[in-house]
């Protein structure tokens, strides 16, 4: 699709069924009826950084903070392991604690397992970025947030939007299978902005992309911001799937934080990842990226079968693969 196909469609509400069941069948086509579930584990919420709708922002003096260290990390990616999962997910915010000898050997003793392991831990350089690669890391993912550069630079202050496309070709050189993505209704984003994204993710070839609506929080300068559409946020994750038909697309933890049934929707829309939480439930609370997150008081054991079952009853199936992109079927 040209750009001003993509606008058209994001700016009529009238073929959205359509449009969800054009990318739920190329989904099927593409990639298949298998759910990839991806135990994400949030490991510390420490950050350094500044963005503007996070909650993990440093100027966020309310959220009580903490740091995960590699043993406890390792007892998680054990119990995922035994749950059944093929992949698990670090995240954190941008911690200066984990450098790169650190990371090296969480990534070591992590791929002593029989997983694949994605990185979500921000900007590096090139340099950190091969470490990992070298460590065994098999992923990576970066949203870009927006491709709308002047936007880009007012949620992010002291950051670069170069710098973030810069990481993601870096990644892409180093053959990390990479993810990116977009968070749909900031303040001023525009619906070209949205299409730019779409064709952002083309343009890199990315393997993975991840959409979901903006939350407000409270303890951020966007505390008072109208927060994002659940309907706009599975229209962009819809043109995603339709434009790169054989890529990896989560069904957003954010999505169904804004409505009950969000990730089910998304799984019947084109998306095919689920990443449940497998952190313990003491820390679920306060990796507080936005408010309203949801399964925080359940344990990880718990989240993996209501999943499970919320995905068998649509008759869909879990892989048991670590669920790579499939790039020779398309
Ligand atoms: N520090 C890492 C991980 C960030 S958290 C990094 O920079 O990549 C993962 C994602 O949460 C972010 O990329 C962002 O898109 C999303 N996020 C942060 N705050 C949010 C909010 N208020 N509402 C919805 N999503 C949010």
């Amino acid at each position: 699709m040209n750009k001003q196909e993509i606008i058209e469609i994001l700016s009529d509400n009238t073929k959205n069924d359509w449009l969800f069941k054009e990318a739920d069948k190329i989904r099927r086509e593409n990639v298949g009826d298998e759910v990839h579930l991806r135990g994400l584990i949030e490991f510390s919420n420490i950050c350094k950084r500044q963005c503007k709708y996070c909650g993990l922002r440093s100027a966020n003096k309310e959220i009580e903070r903490y740091r995960i260290l590699k043993d406890e990390i390792l007892t998680y990616v054990q119990n995922a392991v035994k749950m059944g999962y093929r992949t698990v997910v670090l995240q954190s915010g941008e911690d200066e604690y984990y450098d790169t000898d650190k990371m090296v050997e969480i990534i070591r003793e992590i791929k002593k397992f029989d997983v694949a392991l994605t990185l979500s831990i921000g900007e590096k350089t090139y340099d950190e970025f091969k470490a990992f690669k070298d460590a065994g890391a098999d992923r990576y993912l970066i949203r870009i947030e927006t491709t709308d550069k002047k936007l880009y630079q007012e949620m992010h202050p002291h950051a670069s939007f170069e710098n973030r496309v810069r990481c993601l070709y870096d990644l892409k050189s180093l053959g990390f299978e990479t993810g990116t993505g977009c968070l749909v209704g900031l303040p001023n984003q525009t619906i070209e902005s949205l299409a730019d994204d779409i064709l952002f993710f083309k343009e890199l070839d990315a393997d993975m992309i991840g959409i979901g609506p903006f939350i407000p929080h409270e303890q951020t300068p966007l505390k008072d911001a109208e927060k994002g559409n659940f309907w706009l946020a599975l229209k962009v994750m819809a043109l995603t799937r339709i434009n790169l038909p054989n890529i990896n697309i989560p069904a957003t933890t954010a999505m169904e934080t804004l409505n009950p049934n969000g990730r089910i929707i998304a799984l019947q829309s084109g998306a095919n990842v689920v990443m449940p939480n497998v952190t313990s439930k003491e820390y679920r609370a306060k990796y507080e990226i936005y408010p309203g997150k949801i399964c925080i008081n359940e344990n990880p054991e718990q989240c993996r079968g209501c999943i499970e079952g919320k995905i068998k009853a649509i008759g869909r199936t879990i892989s048991r693969e670590k669920g790579f992109r499939q790039k020779d079927r398309s």
